[in-house]
């Protein structure tokens, strides 16, 4: 069976970086799981599963996991003009903007990773990504790159604790946390059924995913696809109680002249960052594996897994450009 089954859209179906399939036999537990799709929000599809004996209250704790989602949509999506974070990249560059405890918390998260990942994962990276438009195949040209390059980099981003504001120190700034918002979202969604008392449950946002427990004493197992043959799974992978995050070239892209443009963007070039072709990060919280999964794009395979290594509650596994597996040291198979 797989989790992911019959997205209604190709397109849809390639965002999904992995395949989740779940090699559980018990087939007559299936019954009292309750699966739930949902497209749009967060312009992703949602999946939420959970077991529960009552089916009402287990279909009252998908609709809170989906109004939980709508909620982070609306404060954080920068495709909304009067969302939080649209009135700050409309405003920060003049003024200290106030925001809501959650966004706040999440912009200093965010500064946390741009700290651990040597600056590959950064917010700022929209003040050159905001005029890439994946889907219409639009990308700036090399003079507006440049020009818009100064604007990226963390530390533009002033926050002020005390007074809950963010200031920008110049003009050009611009965020967008795309590379994380998700995993927040999974993380308050995944909070949400834990308030319920839910046991086991399963919530997807796009790339980002949570697990509660295990599937009736079978773990979990996750399937890492093939950057282009999404049928194909290079590794599987045992899972409780934990994220994974998948970032891919394959998500959302256009090829031109045998380059490919994707949605990863090097903070230091304002290009795509193409030094792997996917990359899966498991921990503990979804916000730290979303945070955590942009960085092998941006500093190549090596340097990632080093940084990887030092994070004790972090695995990874990433492909190479030449189609190579790579595991962090708490995955590496066992050598024969
Ligand atoms: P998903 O949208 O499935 O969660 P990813 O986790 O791979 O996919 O996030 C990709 C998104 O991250 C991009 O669409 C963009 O919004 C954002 N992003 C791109 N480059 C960076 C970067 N260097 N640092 C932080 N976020 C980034
Ligand atoms: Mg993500």
């Amino acid at each position: 069976m797989s989790l992911n089954s019959a997205p209604p859209r190709t397109s849809l179906l390639l965002r999904l970086a992995l395949t989740i399939s779940v090699l559980c036999t018990l087939q007559s537990a299936r019954a009292e799981w309750i699966e739930h799709v949902e497209d749009g929000i967060m312009g992703t599809r949602i999946v939420v599963e959970l077991w529960s004996d009552d089916e009402a209250k287990g279909n009252q704790a998908v609709q809170a996991v989906l109004d939980e989602m709508r909620h982070v949509d609306a404060a954080m999506s920068t495709y909304k003009p009067t969302s939080e974070l649209s009135l700050v990249n409309a405003q920060a560059a003049k003024k200290p903007v106030p925001v809501s405890q959650e966004l706040f918390d999440l912009l200093q998260t965010s500064i946390e990773y741009s700290k651990l990942t040597g600056g590959a994962f950064d917010i700022t990276y929209a003040s050159v990504g905001f005029m890439y438009d994946f889907r219409q195949r639009v990308r700036p040209d090399e003079g507006q790159i440049q020009g818009a390059l100064p604007g990226i980099n963390y530390r533009h981003l002033i926050l002020d604790p005390k007074a809950r504001t963010v200031k920008f120190a110049r003009e050009g700034v611009r965020v967008d946390l795309g590379g994380i918002g998700k995993g927040h979202a999974v993380d308050r969604g995944i909070e949400v059924l834990l308030r319920r008392g839910v046991k086991h449950a399963l919530v997807t946002a796009g790339g980002d995913s949570r697990i509660i427990g295990d599937r009736f004493g079978h773990p979990w197992v996750i399937g890492i696809r093939h950057p282009d043959r999404k049928d194909e799974v290079l590794s599987r992978i045992p899972l409780e109680d934990a994220a994974l995050s998948t970032s891919g070239d394959y998500e959302r892209y256009f090829d031109e002249n045998g380059v490919r443009y994707h949605h990863i963007i090097d903070p230091k070039t304002g290009h795509s960052a193409s030094k792997v072709r996917s990359a899966t990060i498991i921990g503990p919280t979804a916000t730290r594996t979303d945070g955590l999964s942009k960085t092998a794009f941006v500093l190549g395979p090596e340097r990632a897994i080093e940084i990887y290594n030092q994070l004790e509650d972090i695995d990874a596994i990433l492909v190479a450009p030449d189609g190579r597996v790579m595991y962090t040291k708490g995955l590496e198979p066992a050598k024969p």
